[in-house]
């Protein structure tokens, strides 16, 4: 048992090297290890979530190898993420049966189109398909067609991934991404919390990437917003609510690695570890995610 890396979570989806704590023992978390005791453990896996710690303000990992846990990628696009990733159900499916993980989540952004082929060919593949959505909350009303220039300066929506837990929550996020396109469109099919107040009943929530309702704030120096709102997130889906935690190597992640955790205990709030993947490998990237970006290949 040892502490095998610092602030690295998943790079990508084939590197799913096992760094999970062998034997944690919550009522005696210093028996085992001595790098152990000037780290808090402060997220502990259930089958699906792997265990992380942080110390002197950085995310560590705590390695297991026996038996490995099941892990689950629960923040994935597909090409039916429109102009915004390159992989295919197949290849998503593939890569997670390659690395002998039994479940996988499909969270595509604002739809649900791919639903039906991710479902059929997970389970032909002997993988249990989680149905989900990174849908766009609406910084306002999703009849305000203007909103949210005030809050963040810039973004009239923030992003919220849902996943689907039962066979109503799968119905509801069918009406909240129909309503989005229907009621909310403006640049995205986006919904707004009055819509969750109405749908979320068997849903689990996470809080998404940098542009999610809690790292946007954080990003932007607002603590105190990103709080509210994670209070409003926690009071609406209770336990079904995680604080998401990814490292991209991007700008901003240190930023959230840091703040996250501490608002996450304050509020008593889990943490969840994703990698938000757009694509299987990392030189995989194409024209299609060029273009979104703006971008060229080379
Ligand atoms: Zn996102
Ligand atoms: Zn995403």
């Amino acid at each position: 048992m040892h502490l095998v890396s610092t602030g690295v979570i998943l790079k990508n989806i084939t590197n799913t090297t096992p760094i999970i704590l062998k034997s944690y023992n919550p009522t005696n978390p210093n028996s085992d290890i001595d790098t152990y005791q000037s780290c808090t453990i402060i997220a502990v896996g259930l089958p699906c979530f792997r265990i992380f710690a942080h110390q002197n303000n950085r995310l560590i990992f705590l390695e297991n190898c026996n038996p490995m846990p099941e892990f689950v990628h629960l923040h994935n696009h597909t090409h039916y993420s429109l102009l915004d990733a390159a992989c295919t159900p197949d290849q998503l499916i593939q890569a997670a049966k390659e690395d002998g993980q039994k479940a996988i989540a499909l969270t595509d952004h604002g739809v649900m189109f791919g639903c039906f082929e991710f479902y059929k060919k997970a389970k032909n593949a002997g993988i249990k398909p989680i149905l989900g959505c990174e849908v766009y909350i609406a910084n306002g009303s999703r009849f305000d067609k203007g909103a949210g220039k005030a809050a963040t300066k810039k973004r009239n929506y923030f992003h919220l991934v849902l996943l689907a837990k039962n066979d109503i929550g799968y119905k509801n996020l069918m009406k909240l991404t129909t309503l989005g396109h229907t009621e909310g469109f403006y640049y995205r099919p986006r919904i707004d919390t009055d819509l969750l107040e109405q749908y979320h009943e068997g849903l689990i929530a996470l809080s998404a990437c940098l542009a999610g309702v809690i790292n946007a704030p954080l990003l932007a120096g607002d603590y105190e917003t990103a709080r509210k709102n994670a209070i409003w997130y926690k009071n609406l889906f209770g336990d079904d609510f995680y604080i998401e935690l990814q490292n991209h190597g991007l700008e901003g992640d240190e930023i959230v690695m840091t703040q996250a955790p501490r608002l996450a205990e304050e509020l008593d709030i889990k943490l969840i570890v994703s990698n938000d993947c757009h694509y299987i490998k990392k030189n995989m990237p194409s024209r299609i995610m060029c273009s979104s970006i703006s971008r060229t290949q080379d």
